[in-house]
């Protein structure tokens, strides 16, 4: 029988997920969960508006139905090279916008895009991709992130030859330094960034553009370059005793965690900031052993960044199962030190003050101070761009928005002709799937830059502007057509 609820997603027990990194929250979907998840879609496609990526939603979804989820993983394919890794931890703004939202919820459409990927070991044995001759033009990704990683994926199998430059040891940006192994296990990375790979891309690993190689030389040596170098500088509070050895910023603690490293964080951990990295921070640190996790937010809940959305929601509802505290509108003001520890952190409470423009702001109330114990200061504060891999003569050739983002066309390609950017460093939105999107534009940059396009082969392009094919009247159609 039709059902209109959304079927269920069970979530792992929280005390066992928090004994280390390798429980994920959310269990899997069963064949027959997500064949009747699957089945409640209507196919408008109204989701694929909200969908950055312009994935072909009710598409893939249809084909989960029908119990085919190699043709999922191959439809998702044509935009985006991580179905696993999206299928756990992309923002999934198409799910906001589903039609079902006030009928049952909203179709799991991460959640099954997850489930169709895991079916596969290797997508090597579901997706054939033309084997291409090299045609004769070599592109720099400078950035093994998600951005990069697409970019030398969709350019490889054009016969393309790419070569990604990247500063850590390992590929994969903050897919990989970032969202904790919980959240994104490593042989998701694995399989992949491993099946990406193997499509002949070159990499050069502990290789810093700017220090190991210069970026005049990319620039000279290679036809094209795709600048995908994120959006990493740590922006630091300055607080007074933040130069204690336990305060850190979120995105190097979580760095060193991912390489494996065990981090005594004794048993208060106070983290400053309420986006996606606050979130992480805190629960790792729980996983690390601390009795106390406190997030110290500036505003109101519904002010935190990505609200109101399901994705912000969903995190919340994880981490309240693991026992995150929050602290809503307050400004720590000093870090209590006790030789070069900190051992407390002094706050205060804010009001929220609104001049009818915008949202209100936090307004410190000075006369409303608290302390609270820290044995470990995180702060999720945010992070900046950097050019100081850059010479000169090309940083004053590089038009930038009054954020500091580098300008790109419609093909993704800057004020500097032959280089392209794409990724945290150029788009507002901070997300996986805007990365790709980023990467899947200046793909079809470079390939036109390069004249390439009568050599390409059209079917392994990906299609950028999908969602323009459906409107409201498209979905009334495509739901009277199924009711009929
Ligand atoms: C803690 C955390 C959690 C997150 N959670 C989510 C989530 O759940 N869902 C989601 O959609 N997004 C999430 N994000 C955001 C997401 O990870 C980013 O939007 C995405 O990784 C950006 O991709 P990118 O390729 O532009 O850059 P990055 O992933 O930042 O990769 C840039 C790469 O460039 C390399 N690099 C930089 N400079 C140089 C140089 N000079 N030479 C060589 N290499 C260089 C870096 O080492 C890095 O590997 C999270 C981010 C963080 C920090
Ligand atoms: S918006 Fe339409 S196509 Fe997209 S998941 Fe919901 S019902 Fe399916």
């Amino acid at each position: 029988m039709l059902s209109f609820e959304r079927v269920k997603i069970n979530h792992a027990d929280p005390k066992k997920r928090l004994q280390g990194f390798t429980i994920e929250p959310l269990e899997e979907y069963s064949d027959s969960s997500a064949v009747a998840e699957a089945s409640r879609c209507i196919g408008c496609n109204i989701c694929t508006q909200a969908c950055p990526a312009s994935l072909d939603i009710g598409g893939y979804i249809k084909s989960t139905a029908v119990g085919d989820p190699a043709q999922t993983v191959r439809i998702v394919f044509e935009n985006l090279p991580f179905p696993a890794i999206i299928g756990r931890v992309c923002t999934h703004m198409c799910e906001d916008i589903c039609v079902l939202y006030d009928t049952g919820g909203p179709i799991a459409i991460r959640h099954l895009k997850r489930y169709a990927a895991d079916k596969f070991d290797d997508y090597s044995s579901i997706i054939s991709v033309p084997k291409r001759k090299f045609v004769g033009k070599n592109v720099a990704v400078i950035g093994g992130g998600p951005a990069g990683l697409t970019a030398a994926y969709y350019l490889s199998i054009q016969g393309v030859k790419v070569t990604i430059y990247e500063k850590l040891p390992a590929l994969g940006g903050f897919m990989k330094t970032g969202i904790p192994r919980y959240r994104l296990p490593q042989d998701v990375l694995d399989k992949e960034i491993g099946y990406i790979l193997s499509q002949g891309v070159e990499v050069h690993l502990n290789t810093e553009v700017g220090k190991d190689v210069s970026f005049k030389e990319l620039m000279n040596k290679y036809d094209a370059v795709f600048m995908s170098v994120g959006n990493q500088k740590p922006r630091m509070t300055g607080t007074p005793g933040s130069d204690a050895e336990n305060v850190v910023h979120a995105t190097e603690f979580l760095r060193r965690s991912s390489f494996g490293e065990k981090i005594d964080v004794g048993k208060n951990v106070v983290i400053i900031g309420g986006g996606f990295t606050a979130n992480d921070s805190s629960r790792t640190a729980l996983r690390f052993g601390a009795q106390n996790s406190y997030i110290f937010y500036r505003r109101r809940e519904v002010d935190r960044p990505g609200y109101p959305s399901m994705n912000a929601e969903e995190e919340m509802e994880e981490a309240d199962e693991e026992g995150v505290h929050y602290v809503w509108e307050v400004t720590p003001f000093e870090y209590v030190k006790k030789g070069n520890r900190v051992v407390a952190v002094k706050y205060w409470q804010n009001d929220m003050v609104s001049d009818g423009k915008g949202r209100a702001k936090p307004v410190p109330n000075k006369d409303k101070v608290q302390t609270i114990d820290a044995d470990y200061v995180i702060e999720a504060t945010g992070q900046e761009n950097d050019y100081t891999f850059m010479e000169e003569e090309y940083l004053r050739k590089l038009r930038l928005t009054p954020q500091g983002q580098p300008i790109v066309n419609p093909n993704g390609m800057t004020s500097i002709p032959g280089l392209f950017s794409g990724g945290d460093s150029t788009n507002g939105n901070r997300d996986l799937i805007s990365a790709v999107r980023d990467a899947d534009q200046a793909v079809l940059g470079i390939l036109q830059y390069l004249n390439l396009m009568d050599k390409v082969s059209e079917e392994f392009i990906p299609l950028l502007d999908r969602w323009k094919k459906y409107s409201t009247m498209a979905a009334k159609i495509a739901y009277s057509e199924r009711s009929a």
